[in-house]
């Protein structure tokens, strides 16, 4: 058993000198340190899961592999091929990932990725709905989905809606009524196409146009819940479908779509919102927990 002896594993055993082993001195900043580059480490792989980087993530991999298999089997011209492709490729990522990026510091910056930046942003004030509000938006809702009336209320949190309700919308500036919002969805109407912001308390804007999802969210669904998924994506507000098709009602929320939701569920999710339910995307009691942002 010769051999055995002269193994890796044994050689490397027999290097290590017991007698001048010394354990490292593990001061506080360092397990702060580790601490923060796992936090780090979790909000990239998140990241990159919930956006089209994923893709790009899983293309990478494959790329790597193929040009250590190319290096170590000396296939020259491919490592070169490779090699050149991947230099220019580092700005190619950048720019097709541009709207990620933006998006990432944008979020960075408005304190919904992280608690801990959530904790350094300046205190919030507006966002929350009051019961009263989040009743009508209840009424409205029931009834449309009885109707069979197509919607899409936008209710914003912390992430202001400001700049998609001007550049896109009919500006309103009403007090939130079941009435008022049916009245906007009803079909062939000036302003029941888009959706409809509320911040504030106040029905914003009607007709806005929200930025449609890349994401598959089900054959069976078009535009209208394509567009509360996009927008979902790009800020921290709740989106609520009804289906003109089928009067469901389904709720976008950071990405997420929870698809015919019952009555219930939706007064549940109002009354949460008007109770001022915090919502930082990513918060540490989440991470601790293992959960993700949206699991109840
Ligand atoms: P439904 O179940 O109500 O049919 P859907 O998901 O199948 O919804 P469509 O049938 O394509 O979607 O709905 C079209 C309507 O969606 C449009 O009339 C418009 O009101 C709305 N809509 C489409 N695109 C957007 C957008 N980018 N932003 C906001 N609203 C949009
Ligand atoms: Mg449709």
């Amino acid at each position: 058993m010769q051999n055995g002896i002269n193994s890796p594993l044994s050689e490397f055993f027999r290097q290590i000198n017991i007698t001048t082993l010394r354990i490292p001195s593990i001061r506080i900043t360092d397990v702060i340190d580790i601490v923060l580059v796992a936090l780090l480490i979790y909000i990239v792989i998140h990241w990159i899961k919930e956006t089209r980087a994923w893709t790009l993530f899983r293309g990478l991999i494959i790329i790597v592999i193929v040009s250590m298999l190319s290096y170590y089997l000396h296939f020259y011209t491919l490592t070169w091929i490779i090699e050149k492709t991947l230099s220019v490729g580092v700005i190619a990522v950048i720019i097709i990932f541009q709207p990620e990026l933006r998006k990432a510091l944008e979020q960075i910056g408005t304190g919904a990725v992280t608690g801990v930046s959530g904790i350094l942003s300046t205190p919030v004030t507006g966002g929350k709905i009051t019961a009263e509000t989040a009743n009508e938006i209840y009424k409205a809702c029931v009834n449309l989905s009885a109707e069979r009336t197509g919607a899409l209320i936008v209710i914003e949190q912390h992430v202001p809606m400001g700049d998609v309700a001007k550049s896109t919308g009919v500006n309103i500036d009403g007090d939130v009524s079941a009435q008022l919002l049916q009245n906007i969805f009803v079909n062939k109407t000036p302003l029941h196409d888009g959706a409809a912001i509320i911040r504030n308390n106040k029905i914003a804007a009607a007709s806005c146009i929200l930025p449609v999802t890349q994401k598959e969210i089900g054959q069976e669904l078009g535009t209208r819940h394509r567009a509360a998924v996009g927008g979902s994506e790009n800020s921290d507000a709740y989106f609520i479908v009804v289906s003109e098709e089928t009067g469901k009602i389904s709720i976008a929320k950071e990405g997420r779509l929870r698809k015919g939701v019952s009555a219930q569920e939706l007064k549940a999710t109002l009354e949460k919102i008007a109770d001022g339910g915090k919502s930082p995307a990513i918060n540490i009691n989440m991470i601790w927990k293992g959960k993700g942002k949206n699991e109840k």
